[in-house]
């Protein structure tokens, strides 16, 4: 069952869950755009400019500045680290706070946040993501993507956590409420230069700078561990987003409060959280262990296969089946031809398992190639072995003509 909110985005049951759906359906929809909702985007873009009348007075900035950081860490520690990963713990009044904060930064609900962004985290950079700027435009992973319908719901199913707090569930179906407040607020205290430059300016730059993490955040910076995507370290996005650019430390490892894992990687939303333990409106914020920072930690099995898709594909399996087919001369055309597609599979991968070929990497060779596209990982040799596999499983389908079954163990 389905309904929709005050602002028309429809709140699906967690029956109707949209990651069930089936990726075609998802692909489909996934380019029409809900133009009504660009409207308040572009307008607030607009009001910036409206500066050139109201003037710009040292005040303004002040409040500019000062709405900048209390939203940027509404960001940060309440939509991110608290809502969507609960790396720390608060009672339910300043949960509610922290909500408010959050969604007078006009990025939507609470529940809607929290529940794209576990899908993100889910799918990183593959075809499901919903902010891929490797698999689709850099503009649609800043921003686009936001104004899709198919991220126009909020699914209930990822998010039952939040959506058991009526409060919660109430603030979320009346997203741009705080932000309507927080502007009220400003214009009545500061005048109309007060709302354009303190609230309007700040508004879009704690925009731009959240989808930055989207975007260039996937694209720019060091990579320091293998994840099973492409995100980065970025130490000026770190600055600007208070702490949220260490995000290849954080696809590392999602359940730190903390995103700088070294104490010379700046994270602001982090030092103010501790301030914040210090007077008991948070506790338990979690680290993360000393393994997982040294990236000694056993890697998941997603992260070995992602890495051994991408090494396997540096070589050209139809290189090796030219090789195989003239290193096997008569015997190749009964393999093809004349005997069951599993008999054939295993001659073949036992025969690729003991014979040197010029376009078969050794493992010396992949092991090479794999110091040469990765991090250091003591996953390493699972890596090879897994790409070592993958290429030999190519390489029967290729040669048989039709899906194989997995070479593991043979
Ligand atoms: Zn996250
Ligand atoms: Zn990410």
């Amino acid at each position: 069952m389905a309904t929709s909110s005050p602002f028309g985005c429809e709140i699906v049951s967690p029956m109707r869950g949209l990651f069930r759906l089936p990726t075609a359906r998802l692909r489909a929809v996934a380019d029409s755009y809900c133009l009504a909702e660009t409207i308040p985007f572009v307008l607030a873009h607009l009001a910036c400019l409206a500066a050139v009348w109201t003037g710009v007075s040292a005040a303004d900035l002040a409040i500019a500045a000062g709405l900048y950081a209390l939203r940027m860490f509404g960001v940060t520690a309440g939509y991110h680290r608290y809502f969507s990963h609960r790396t720390f713990k608060t009672g339910r009044v300043f949960q509610f706070v922290l909500a408010f904060i959050a969604q007078s930064s006009a990025q939507r609900g609470i529940l809607w946040w929290a529940a794209n962004h576990r899908h993100h985290h889910r799918f990183s950079d593959t075809e499901e993501d919903v902010h891929s700027p490797v698999l689709r435009s850099f503009w649609h992973a800043h921003v686009g993507w936001i104004f899709t319908e198919r991220y126009a719901k909020t699914e209930l199913s990822a998010v039952p956590d939040l959506a058991k707090f009526p409060e919660l569930v109430w603030l979320d179906r009346h997203p741009y409420l705080p932000a309507a407040v927080l502007g009220g607020a400003v214009l009545a205290a500061a005048g109309w230069s007060g709302l354009v430059v303190g609230f309007f300016w700040s508004t879009v730059a704690v925009w731009h700078a959240t989808f930055a993490i989207n975007s260039l955040a996937h694209v720019i910076g060091r990579r320091r561990y293998l994840t099973a995507d492409q995100s980065r370290n970025n130490w000026w996005l770190a600055l600007i987003t208070f702490g949220e650019g260490w995000h290849n430390n954080h696809h590392h490892y999602q359940g730190a409060a903390c995103q700088g894992f070294r104490w010379y990687e700046i994270d602001i939303s982090y030092y103010l959280l501790k301030g914040l333990a210090a007077i008991g409106l948070v506790s338990d914020l979690r680290v993360p262990p000393a393994e997982v920072v040294r990236a000694e930690q056993r890697l998941g099995r997603a992260v070995i296969e992602k890495a051994a898709g991408q090494l396997a594909a540096r070589f050209e399996a139809e290189r090796i089946v030219a090789d195989v087919r003239a290193a096997l001369a008569e015997r190749w055309a009964i393999l093809t031809g004349g005997c069951s597609v599993e008999a054939a599979r295993l001659e073949l991968a036992h025969f690729l398992q003991g014979v040197h070929l010029p376009a078969m990497p050794t493992v010396a060779e992949l092991k090479a190639q794999a110091a040469a596209m990765f991090v250091d990982t003591p996953a390493i040799n699972d890596i090879v072995e897994r790409a070592r596999l993958r290429l030999i499983e190519s390489v029967c389908e290729m040669a048989l003509g039709r899906p194989v079954a997995a070479a593991a163990g043979t």
